[in-house]
Formats: structure tokens, sequence, C-alpha cells
């Protein structure tokens, strides 16, 4: 695929950093990353054009300015308007189809948190997530459906969304991550998780310096690239399948039905899809940063 012929993407970039490996990287440092609904779309297309392109074998998903992501961008100010100009992935009804409801709320969570995340868990070719900076709650939708990490030794990764009255984010992978024991405590604190410790719970595979990051991933991604792309395809397959008997699709199906009471209850209670009692409490987040769920 020559350059000419990668679309203009305005949210993320894309590159080809070495032979058989393309680089996505969120582009929104301005906003740390926040998640909009069109730099969703735009990563989800630039996924497929990788994954269509025969030259790539494997995938980087990076991220440009000093963190990874602050989850989604809750001051989006029309999100609905916005998923209109996009071609639906999902089999759900329209964008159109409900008002604000319960309906419209769960339709769009189906399509661009579980259905992006779990379509990218399921790209045929190996992914490497590489994390500097915060990661916060939406953002681990992103490095979970990779099937590596590698981190920076200032990464930090957090689930808040139970302190703002959530069960966790929308594709809950916490039990597959870290272990249960660990995932409780991480969901029950809506606490930080440094880089060593999501080492040490197996939720990530290396941890480096900062100044080294990119180009330890990238040699990671060269080494994987070395290999026979349709094996490597099916040892990724392979492996899936493995996680997919222990029951997560049916866990993650249950997992997401709560979240969406969830929601409704905080709607019917707060008028909101959180609990706003939870938003001081998320002291440790810089106040210029955008608000996330
Ligand atoms: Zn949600």
């Amino acid at each position: 695929m020559t350059e000419s012929q990668i679309p203009e993407f305005t949210a993320i970039a894309y590159e080809k950093p070495a032979a058989h490996i393309a680089r996505i990287s969120l582009d929104r440092a301005d906003k740390r990353n926040a998640q909009d609904t069109n730099l969703l779309y735009e990563l989800n297309a630039a996924m497929d054009l990788a994954n269509r392109d025969d030259e790539v074998k494997v995938i980087i998903l990076a991220a440009n300015g000093e963190h990874f992501s602050a989850g989604h961008d809750v001051t989006e100010s029309d999100p609905k308007a916005e998923m209109a100009k996009w071609k639906p992935i999902g089999t759900w009804c329209g964008f159109g189809c409900a008002t604000s409801s319960v309906e419209s709320q769960m339709t769009r969570e189906k399509e661009i948190y579980i259905g992006f995340s779990e379509r990218w868990r399921n790209i045929a070719k190996p992914t490497i997530a590489q994390v500097q900076g915060k990661c916060i709650a939406g953002g681990l939708m992103l490095v979970w459906p990779c099937d590596l990490i590698v981190a920076s030794e200032d990464a930090l990764f957090m689930d808040n969304t139970v302190a703002m009255g959530v069960c966790g984010v929308e594709f809950f992978a916490h039990p597959w991550e870290m272990g249960l024991r660990q995932a409780k405590e991480f969901l029950f604190t809506s606490g930080w998780l440094g880089a060593q410790d999501a080492w040490r719970m197996g939720m990530v595979n290396h941890v480096v310096a900062p100044e080294k990051l990119a180009e330890f991933t990238l040699a990671l991604a060269a080494n994987i690239a070395q290999k026979p792309s349709f094996a490597l395809k099916l040892a990724k397959e392979a492996l899936n399948a493995a996680q997919d008997a222990s029951g997560r699709v049916s866990a993650m199906q249950t997992a997401f039905a709560l979240h969406q009471v969830s929601h409704a209850h905080n709607m019917q209670r707060f008028g909101l899809l959180v609990d706003p009692s939870g938003m001081p409490r998320m002291t440790k987040v810089p106040a210029s940063q955008p608000a996330e769920k």
C-alpha cells in the first residue's frame, strides 16, 4: 500500500515504520487522546487498513503525547450526530432509531465500545499496545484487546468507573487481564495500577524506560514479523480460543448488561449516566484532563 492510498485521518496517525509493520498512533495529544466518536471510527478504519494490507504482519497501537488515553471524551457535544457520519460495524439498529434512552445508549456502547474492542481483539494479525503515561477506563479498552502490551515505566492504568457508579468499563476483560482478586481490588478501589505491578500480574509483557519505549516495541514487532504470517494468525486464534473456552465471551456479555443497568440506574436517579458524587473522588486526575468514564 502506498502512502497516497492511506486515508486522511484526523485523530490518528498511520505509518509503516519498518517492513511488515504498521503503527497506528492516537493523535489527539492536546486532549490527552480522549476518545470521541471520530477517533474510535478512525482507529477502527486504521485497524482494517492494516489487517487488509498483505504486506503488514504485525500492528502496533501507540499514542502520541504524554499520555496514552484519558478515556472516553464525554465533552463531545453531539455524539449521536457524530455516529451518523459513519457506517455501522454492528448489527443493532441504526443510530437514529432511538432518542435519549436506554436503547440508544446501549446501541452506542454495543457499537463503539464493546463492539470495536471485541472486533480488534479478534483481528487475525498480532497486535502490540505501546503505552506511556495515563491509560484510564476507555484507554484500557484499546490496550486490552491487543495481544501484547509494552509499557513505559511511567505508565499508569485505572478503571475509575466504580467510583462513578458504574460496574467497570464496557469491555470487561479485568479477570483475564490481572486475575480475579487483583481485578476486584482494581475495580473496588478505582485506584491507579503502576506498570511494574501490571507486569507482575501478567497484564503487561514488558516494562521499559520511556526513552526506549518506541524502539523496544518496534524491535519486538520486527522479531514477530520474521515468522510466517499464517502461523502467527493460527497461534493467535488458538490462544484466543483457549481464553474463550474459559467462558470469557458470555461473562463479558453479562458484565455489559450490568453496565447498562448501572447507566439506567444513574440516569433514573441523577439524570446522568454516572453517579456525580464519584466525580470529586477522582482527585488524582488533573483538573485539565477531559472527563472520562
Ligand atoms: Zn457505558
